[in-house]
């Protein structure tokens, strides 16, 4: 297996991919590990997560230098994902032992009945590029923290951060017993589906999540997807401050050059405001600075996967040839790198591809509309369900609005964020379960109901 810079095209490192019997046996150290993992008390286990975290801390600059050459992300980016992540780690940190503790739920003479939280085992957690330090501590953290073994497939595109993440763990006290990560790719992935795991935690696209849960099904063990979006954001007729707007909806739409599962990836505009918006939009675009992702400065960098460009040409075309026009960017940039202009349409509709399809890059399609009406009905004309925004100077708009949502995150004046005390859930086409928050806690747990009597 190759790992290619995006940046260069270079190849950084060459890796054998595990075959099915090294997975295998990976499996069955876990096996053998897991119990006595479950037995280490909590206090002990949260503070080898502690460790980790301060790990990732003190490491941070080869930490992001790293992740930046194997996924092309602007170095400044990495280094706030690694930040992020410590901070999500604090979340757990603080509050698992609360959220792990039995609870006690009904008392009466000569009856207790409590709940216990018990580890589900071995547990598989499959996982995607954009952001491996963030989406890996959604699962890894908190499963290890309940007391499970985890057997950790990073994606392919993030194979160099996953051995990182690896040798963190260990260096922490993590036993070698209780984390093992799986190198490869869907191949990799897909053996994985077929060894007895007690839960499958996957993070990734819509396709290859519902393959899996296909798959896992006839298992009846959890299965928890974190799947893409399609996320609109409204922007209503009453914001008074339009350029700090429309400066959100920039930095939401290509972030990460667009590689975010909750980017921005479609635009509603009142048409008392289109025109100042627009003006707007693009004029920040403008700022958004192109080039190295290890120099500082950069916004716009190279994507990760090569063959994105050719979806993301093939959505510019698609919604050209059906009327809509070109207001920035809109092609690949020649040369060196998987680079891809920061691309803004207008006069787009819901025939194209663009305002239907996961782009996945930096491009957007930005839609008049002439009421809320009109906007609700639209930002709901998606399979995807995974988070929406309005931008509205009014609470009571807001709140209407964000009540007729479906979808597992709803924004009111921000965008493109994710809270661990809140949970991170999709729906329909973005996945099914949640983790973060308590809930994201309990998700590695069984329950135990005690009934006891005496
Ligand atoms: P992907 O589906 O291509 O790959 C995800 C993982 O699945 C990788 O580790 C890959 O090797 C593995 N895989 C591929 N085929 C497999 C198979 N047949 N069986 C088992 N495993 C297999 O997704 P990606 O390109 O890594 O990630 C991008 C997608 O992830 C986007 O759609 C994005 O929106 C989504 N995403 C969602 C969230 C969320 O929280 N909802 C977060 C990050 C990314």
């Amino acid at each position: 297996m190759n790992i290619i810079n995006p940046t260069t095209e270079e190849v950084i490192k060459t890796i054998a991919e595990d075959n099915v019997e090294q997975i295998t046996s990976k499996y069955q150290l876990l096996l053998s590990g897991q119990p006595f993992w479950a037995e280490v008390q909590l206090k002990e286990r949260i503070a080898i997560i502690s460790k980790f975290k301060q790990l990732l801390l003190d490491n941070i600059d080869t930490l992001a230098e790293t992740l930046t050459s194997e996924t092309g992300k602007p170095l400044w980016q990495a280094k706030n994902e690694v930040r992020g992540a410590a901070g999500r780690i604090d979340f757990f940190i603080n509050n698992s032992a609360k959220y792990l503790a039995e609870e006690v739920v009904h008392r009466e003479a000569g009856l207790t009945e409590l709940i216990a939280y018990e580890p589900l085992g071995v547990i598989a957690n499959i996982s995607a590029w954009n952001y491996p330090y963030l989406v890996g501590t959604n699962v890894f953290i908190p499963a290890l923290i309940a007391g499970n073994a985890v057997l950790y497939k990073p994606s392919e595109f993030a194979t160099l951060t996953g051995l990182k993440i690896q040798e963190m763990f260990y260096q922490a006290g993590v036993p070698e017993n209780v984390f093992q990560i799986v190198l490869g790719g869907g191949a990799a992935g897909a053996a994985l589906l077929e060894l007895p795991l007690d839960g499958y935690f996957f993070t990734g696209s819509y396709n290859t999540g519902k393959l899996i849960y296909e798959k896992v099904a006839t298992k009846m063990v959890p299965c928890q997807l974190e799947l893409g979006g399609k996320d609109p954001l409204y922007v209503t007729d009453d914001n008074q401050n339009i350029a700090n707007v429309a400066a959100a909806g920039v930095e939401g739409a290509f972030y990460n050059n667009g590689q975010s599962c909750c980017s921005v990836e479609r635009i509603y505009v009142h048409e008392k405001v289109y025109d100042e918006y627009l003006d707007a939009f693009l004029k920040e675009t403008a700022n958004w600075k192109v080039g190295d992702p290890m120099v500082e400065g950069t916004f716009i960098s190279p994507l990760t996967r090569k063959q994105q460009l050719d979806v993301l040409e093939d959505q510019v075309a698609d919604a050209l040839a059906k009327g809509a026009k070109l207001v920035a960017g809109g092609k690949r940039i020649e040369g060196k790198g998987y680079y891809f202009e920061p691309t803004v349409l207008v006069d787009v509709d819901h025939t194209m591809k663009v305002m239907q399809d996961e782009s996945f890059g930096p491009i957007i399609g930005i839609q008049k509309v002439s009421s809320d009406e009109e906007a609700v009905k639209l930002m709901k004309d998606t399979e995807y369900g995974l988070a929406s925004a309005v931008y509205t100077d009014s609470l009571d708009r807001a709140e209407k609005l964000l009540k007729q949502m479906d979808s597992g995150s709803a924004y009111w004046n921000c965008c493109d964020r994710v809270s661990a005390n809140l949970p991170w859930s999709g729906r329909r086409n973005s996945g099914i379960g949640a983790t973060l928050s308590h809930i994201g806690i309990r998700a590695f747990t069984k329950p135990k109901g005690y009934h006891m009597r005496g």
